[in-house]
């Protein structure tokens, strides 16, 4: 009997291991919880592997409104559109990068 008390504290305990992994994905530690409680804890790994969050980060370009053309480095005009004869400032824009 203890046997099986044991086991089911060890099923629980593991419950709340993987649950307290939940800030590396987008379900929470009550969601992360159940799923390994009611779904086997095999499951809630492979939810917290599958759910992992995607880490993003900004990058700054310089868009040319004329030609469309993105440039890393600014410019004061479009290199681009100068030699075509037009003076286009480039604007600033904040690019998502995965
Ligand atoms: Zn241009």
């Amino acid at each position: 009997m203890i046997e099986i008390l044991l086991a089911f504290l060890l099923y629980i305990a593991l419950s709340i291991v993987i649950a307290s992994r939940a800030k590396n994905s987008h379900l929470d530690f009550a969601q992360l919880f159940l799923i390994s409680f009611f779904l086997t804890p095999i499951t809630g790994v492979t939810f917290l592997i599958t759910t992992k969050k995607r880490f993003y980060y900004y990058v700054y370009q310089y868009r040319c409104p004329r030609c469309n053309y993105y440039f890393t480095e600014k410019h004061s005009n479009c290199p681009q559109c100068i030699e075509e004869g037009y003076k286009v400032s480039l604007k600033k824009v904040k690019k998502i990068m995965t």
